[in-house]
C-alpha cells in the first residue's frame, strides 16, 4: 500500500543526488553568448544582467564551484526567476534552463535553512492536506468570507481575488457513475490548487469527455503533480509525489489527463526519472482526446470572440496550443484569436504571483491591455495558475475559462450566460 508523503517522510537522498550531480556539465554548456537575454521577461523589466537567464547561470556556475557565497543578492535574482521557460526555447546550444534552475535552489536549499519553503507546497502535497483545504474553501464560502476579504488590502485580498466568482472544489463523480459512462476509459488527473479552488471546471471535463464516449475514472489518493516543491528545490519532495502517482494510477494503460498544462509539462518530464516513468508516459492532452472524436460532440452556436492565452508551460514544455485552438473553433459562432504577447510569460509563474505579486502584476500589465483591447467575451487559458492570475488582474471581466469549459458550455446550449 502506498505511504501518505508529507513534510514529515525521510527525504530520499538518492533522488535529489540524481538530479544534482550533472549540474555542473549542465551549466557550463552555456556559452554566455546573451541570444536569450530579449525572450526573458525579467530581464526586459530592468534589463539586470542577474535577472537574465546566463546571469543567472554564472550565479550558479559561482554556487556550485565554491566561488560564490549564497548572499541575499544572489537568493533574489535566484528567487525571481519565473521558470518560465522562454530561455530555454530560444538557446541555441540547448541548455535546460529548467533543470538548472531547480538544482540550482536546491543547492541554495541545502545552504539556506527554510529556503523557499512553502506553506501551500507542504499543505497541497499531502491527501489530507488536500481535503482541509477543500473544505476551508467550503466553509469560507458559507460565510461569504472571499467576498469580504477580496476588499480587503495586503495578502489576504490578493489570495481571495485569485478565486473566480462561484470558485469551489471539485466534486468528484461516485464510482458508480463513472462506471455506468462505459466506452474508453480515461483516468483524469485533478491537480492539487485546480482540485481545491477550480472544481466546476474539472467536472466540465468529466462532462465533455463523457458525451464524447470516454468512462472518466478520478483514481483516489492522487497527489499534487510536484512542480511546486520541484520549482522551489525540493527534488526529493517532488520525486516521492511522482512515485506516489505511479502508483495510485498504477500501470495500465488508459490515458491520463491532466488539465493544467503546469501539472501536464510537470508530470511529461517526470518521465525520465525510471522510478515514474510508466505513468508519466500515459499523459494526453484533453484536446487531443475530443478532437478524435469531434463527430459525437454536439456542439450549439456560442457566439462572440474568445481571446486564447498560451500558457508557458504549453509554449517551452507540453505543445498544442493548435489542438487548443482547433477544439474551440469547433464551437459554432465563435471566434478564437490567439491573444497578443502570448511569448511573454503573464506572472503567474506557479506560486511566483504569491511570493513576488509585485512583479507578477508588473507582468500581467501587457495580457490586461490586451484583454481590454481586443473586448473579447471570454479569456481562454490551459493553465489554473494564469486563469488566476489573468482573472484577478481583469477582476473576473471578462470571465476566464478552460478550453473544456467553452464546450461544455456549447454542448449545454448554454450560449448567454457571462460566467462559467
Ligand atoms: S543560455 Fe543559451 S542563449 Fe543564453 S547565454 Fe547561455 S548559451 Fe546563450
Ligand atoms: S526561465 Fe524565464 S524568467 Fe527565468 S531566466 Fe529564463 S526566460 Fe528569464
Amino acid at each position: 500500500m502506498a505511504t501518505e508523503p508529507g513534510p514529515e517522510t525521510a527525504p530520499d537522498p538518492r533522488a535529489a543526488a540524481d538530479d544534482r550531480a550533472p549540474l555542473g556539465q549542465l551549466t557550463d554548456r552555456c556559452v554566455k553568448c546573451g541570444l536569450c537575454l530579449p525572450h526573458c521577461p525579467t530581464y526586459g523589466l530592468g534589463r539586470n544582467e542577474g535577472d537574465s537567464p546566463r546571469g543567472r547561470i554564472a550565479l550558479i556556475q559561482g554556487l556550485v564551484t565554491g566561488e560564490l557565497e549564497p548572499s541575499s543578492r544572489m537568493r533574489n535574482h535566484l528567487d525571481t526567476c519565473l521558470g518560465c521557460r522562454a530561455c530555454e526555447s530560444a538557446c541555441p546550444a540547448q541548455v535546460e534552463f529548467g533543470r538548472i534552475m531547480d538544482s540550482g535552489r536546491s543547492a541554495l536549499r541545502e545552504r539556506i535553512p527554510g529556503y523557499r519553503g512553502s506553506t501551500l507546497a507542504g499543505l497541497f502535497a499531502r491527501p489530507a492536506g488536500l481535503r482541509t483545504a477543500r473544505w476551508l474553501l467550503n466553509l469560507a464560502r458559507m460565510t461569504g468570507l472571499p467576498a469580504i476579504a477580496r476588499r480587503m488590502p495586503g495578502p489576504a485580498g490578493r489570495l481571495a481575488g485569485l478565486l473566480a466568482p462561484g470558485s469551489r472544489p471539485f466534486r468528484t463523480p461516485t464510482a458508480a457513475a463513472a462506471d455506468s459512462a462505459g466506452g474508453d476509459e480515461v483516468l483524469l488527473f485533478t491537480g492539487c490548487v485546480q482540485s481545491v479552488v477550480d472544481g466546476r471546471t474539472l467536472e466540465d471535463a468529466v462532462t465533455v469527455l463523457r458525451a464524447a464516449g470516454y468512462q472518466v475514472r478520478v483514481p483516489h489518493g492522487q497527489v499534487c503533480c510536484g512542480a511546486l516543491p520541484g520549482h522551489a528545490g525540493d527534488l526529493a519532495a517532488a520525486d516521492r509525489l511522482g512515485a506516489r502517482n505511479n502508483e495510485i494510477f498504477g500501470p495500465g494503460g488508459a490515458p491520463v489527463i491532466a488539465l493544467a498544462t503546469g501539472c501536464a509539462a510537470t508530470l511529461l518530464e517526470a518521465a525520465e526519472r525510471p522510478r515514474n516513468a510508466g505513468f508519466s508516459k500515459r499523459v494526453t492532452s484533453i484536446e487531443s482526446l475530443l478532437l478524435d472524436r469531434l463527430d459525437r460532440l454536439d456542439f450549439t452556436p456560442v457566439a462572440g470572440e474568445a481571446l486564447v492565452h498560451q500558457p508557458c508551460t504549453q509554449r517551452h514544455v507540453t505543445g498544442g496550443f493548435s489542438d487548443t485552438l482547433r477544439l474551440l473553433q469547433s464551437i459554432p459562432g465563435l471566434r478564437v484569436t490567439p491573444m497578443a504577447g502570448n511569448d511573454r510569460c503573464c506572472g503567474a509563474a506557479g506560486d511566483h504571483l504569491l511570493r513576488h505579486p509585485e512583479q507578477a502584476s508588473e507582468l500581467a500589465q501587457p495580457k490586461i491591455l490586451a484583454i481590454r483591447q481586443a473586448a473579447a467575451r471570454f479569456v481562454v487559458t490551459s493553465n489554473i495558475g494564469c486563469a488566476l492570475h489573468l482573472g484577478r488582474a481583469t477582476a473576473h471581466a471578462p470571465p476566464v475559462l478552460h478550453p473544456v469549459s467553452l464546450v461544455a458550455r456549447s454542448l449545454r446550449g448554454d450560449s448567454a450566460g457571462a460566467g462559467n
